[in-house]
């Protein structure tokens, strides 16, 4: 057993203790395309395995146009620090989610994070507190990085989309994200992540500039300007739908490798 599979051996035995970790999910979710070539599979698979040690597929897709037209550009925003930023997202009016915000929700966590986590936009909870993740899906998210053995403020940063609650939670629109990306858009090159994870499907198809399905964007490595980018479920949706933690467990293991691999290159 090599020393991959022997670490991940240990990150299954944490992810169980935070439920994360379940059986295997059903191969194939319904509605949706499968993963594109996935790897051949026994015709029936005995008892689960203790790891997914299956090796996974880097299909390094080039970066594609943009899902949504880009906004127009905010004129110094490439010169912005940190401060200069956080002044201009909470002052922003560039699109109408500013009418029913509390506030606008900037981000957290290590501002030089080597991992950066994306997510949609803030709800009910983060329009109140000011904070990315703080309700019931952020304590989600934030189990899944312990069980990946990772935490906010020491080796994440954690941003959205569009900082302003869309009002009912709605998805926001692509006109929405299309405004609010030289924001986040700074924030990534301020942060200089080495992988970012995209949670849901706003933030995958914003990353990845394709319009394809969740789950034909889970487990493949994609880049965003040049930096890897892997997808899996908002935590959210995680909350909804508990099977499918076993999937994000994979998508978490298969973002561990991609950061090493990204570690590892010069
Ligand atoms: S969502 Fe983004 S672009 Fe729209 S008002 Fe808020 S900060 Fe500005």
């Amino acid at each position: 057993m090599d020393e991959r599979t022997l670490r991940e051996l240990e990150l299954l035995a944490v992810a169980k203790l935070y439920g994360l970790a379940g059986p295997p999910a059903p191969p194939a979710e319904p509605a949706e395309p499968a993963i594109a070539a996935p790897a051949p599979e026994a015709p029936s698979r005995p008892a689960p395995p203790a790891a997914p040690a299956a090796p996974v597929r880097f299909a390094r897709s080039p970066r594609e146009a943009p899902v949504a037209a880009e906004g127009a550009p905010v004129e110094g925003v490439e010169s912005m620090d940190w401060e200069a930023l956080r002044a201009a997202v909470r002052d922003c009016r560039r699109c109408g989610l500013c009418e029913k915000r509390k506030q606008a929700v900037f981000g957290v966590g290590h501002p030089a994070g080597p991992w950066l986590f994306v997510g949609e936009g803030p709800g009910a909870d983060e329009d109140e507190k000011g904070e990315p993740f703080v309700g019931q899906a952020g304590k989600l998210l934030d189990s899944m990085l312990a069980a990946a053995g990772l935490a906010r403020g020491r080796d994440a940063y954690i941003a959205n989309v569009v900082k302003c609650r869309p009002p009912g939670n709605r998805v926001p629109l692509p006109e929405e994200a299309a405004a609010c990306a030289p924001w986040l858009d700074r924030q990534i090159e301020l942060v200089a992540p080495r992988l970012i994870v995209a949670l849901g499907k706003t933030a995958a198809q914003r990353l990845t500039g394709s319009e394809a399905s969740l789950a034909s964007l889970r487990g493949r490595l994609h880049a965003y300007r040049g930096t890897p980018v892997v997808v899996t479920y908002h935590p959210a949706y995680l909350l909804r739908n508990l099977p499918d933690k076993a999937r994000a467990w994979e998508d978490l293991l298969f973002a561990r490798r991609a950061f090493a691999d990204a570690a590892a290159s010069p």
